[in-house]
């Protein structure tokens, strides 16, 4: 196993792309689209376009380009996860709720990507081909009410019929899920099966018994669409059941879910990281403003250490972040590093956030276009919770420890 932090010319270029773009046209209009609960289309079109002029986008989708074998049959790992990660920090730097925003797959993607067959991966990914005229977006609905972190208790169901399936029950929270062309969503043949009952299906938009509900007013990333979605005996046709029935064996359905979890959990990761350094470096620019002449009273020494703190865990969580990513991108289980990446981003970058508004006084509670330490802090807080929370994360890595017990 090679053991290597360069990151390629490429990865370079597009962290660079994203920061200029990050500073001259996010950052100056991440306040009002927080106010007014969205990002504009014409923002995200234009957005899409630079992208495609780029050869193919930002690299928000994780798990694509699976390695490719080579004229003697060798795989070529893939770094579709490690670009991604650098990626998502950097754009989440800039603004987490763009990143959640962006048109494409999304969190629906992975699960296809993982189980589906070649004709739902043509037909589901390939509307995203062309942009130009109409953006879209796809969606990931497992979350229900009283099931969040606990996957396997879901309770929306799904019955045959003929040649559909019939779906009934209620998802909430799902980030795009109300304009999503369509949803991946989760529901069971049998509540008493636990995770051998799941199934998995693809939702599409304008499907009779599929309705919108509420859209959430949240906290932070205020302009990143939260939905919730009803279904009544809504009837979606077989073939969009992910991976059709034969894949369904065993714990099949879970797995599903939980595949989809270790390509996105160092992603969210990434992007808890960006907004934590974003906030540190804008405590560390505040105390070199304002501090800087009163070197070397006890006062200045001290912040420094805080922010030496700061950056310490957000490095450390970073470096955990790639690898997990790394071995996504090389094919080798990465649930426990996963776990271990998007517990310690959570929480680290969480810390930094509040340790910066603390640093900053009471100019760190204040909202201006171009001061957003504010906004960081109420955004934050969230990716400690999606994609399984902290607490959440710590069982999957004990488990994995317990049952497993080689150390390295
Ligand atoms: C902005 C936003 C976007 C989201 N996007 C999506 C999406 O696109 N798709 C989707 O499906 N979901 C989405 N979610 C839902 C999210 O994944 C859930 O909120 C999350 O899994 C936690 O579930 P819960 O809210 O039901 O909390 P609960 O599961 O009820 O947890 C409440 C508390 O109990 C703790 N807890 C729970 N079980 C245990 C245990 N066994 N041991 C110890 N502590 C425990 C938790 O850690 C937490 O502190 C989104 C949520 C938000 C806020």
């Amino acid at each position: 196993m090679s053991l290597d932090f360069t990151l390629s010319r490429r990865q370079h270029e597009l962290r660079e792309a994203i920061h200029s773009l990050g500073v001259s046209v996010v950052r100056p209009q991440s306040l009002a689209w927080d106010r007014a609960h969205r990002i504009p289309d014409d923002f995200l079109r234009n957005l899409v376009m630079i992208a495609s002029s780029m050869g193919g986008g930002f690299a928000m989708t994780p798990g694509a380009d699976p390695p490719a074998a080579n004229a003697t049959g060798a795989k070529k790992p893939s770094a579709a996860n490690v670009t991604t990660a650098v990626a998502a920090e950097q754009m989440a730097w800039a603004d987490g709720a763009l990143l959640l925003s962006l048109p494409g797959p999304g969190l629906g993607g992975p699960p296809i990507r993982a189980t589906g067959t070649p004709e739902q991966k043509a037909r589901f990914f390939g509307m995203f081909a062309d942009m130009s005229t109409e953006l879209k977006w796809g969606a990931y609905a497992l979350t229900e009410p009283g099931a969040g972190s606990d996957v396997a208790g879901i309770r929306t169901s799904c019955r045959k019929d003929g040649n559909h399936w019939v779906l009934n029950g209620r998802k909430c929270y799902i980030t795009n899920g109300a304009r999503a062309s369509w949803n991946v969503v989760f529901a069971t043949i049998d509540p008493s099966l636990g995770r051998a009952g799941h199934r998995a299906f693809v939702v599409e938009k304008g499907t009779p018994g599929f309705e919108v509900g509420k859209l959430e007013d949240k906290m932070g990333l205020r302009a990143s669409e939260t939905a919730e979605l009803v279904l009544e005996d809504c009837r979606v046709p077989d073939e969009n059941l992910v991976g059709g029935e034969d894949s369904y064996q065993s714990k099949e359905g879970f797995m599903t879910a939980m595949k989809t979890f270790d390509n996105t959990r160092p992603l969210v990761a990434a992007m808890a990281i960006g907004i934590g350094r974003a906030a540190y470096e804008y405590a560390r620019d505040f105390v070199k403003d304002n501090y800087v002449l009163s070197r070397p009273v006890p006062r200045y020494a001290a912040l420094a250490e805080r922010l030496a703190r700061i950056s310490r865990d957000l490095e450390a969580a970073r470096m955990l972040t790639w690898r997990a990513a790394w071995l996504a991108d090389n094919e080798i289980a990465n649930a426990k590093e996963a776990s271990m990446a998007k517990a310690i981003a959570g929480k680290s970058a969480i810390r930094a956030c509040i340790e910066a508004v603390e640093i900053c006084g009471a100019e760190g509670s204040i909202a201006r276009e171009h001061q957003l330490l504010e906004k960081w802090f109420r955004d934050i807080k969230v990716y400690d919770i999606f994609e399984g929370t902290g607490q959440i994360q710590r069982i999957v890595i004990a488990k994995r420890l317990m049952t497993n017990l080689r150390t390295f």
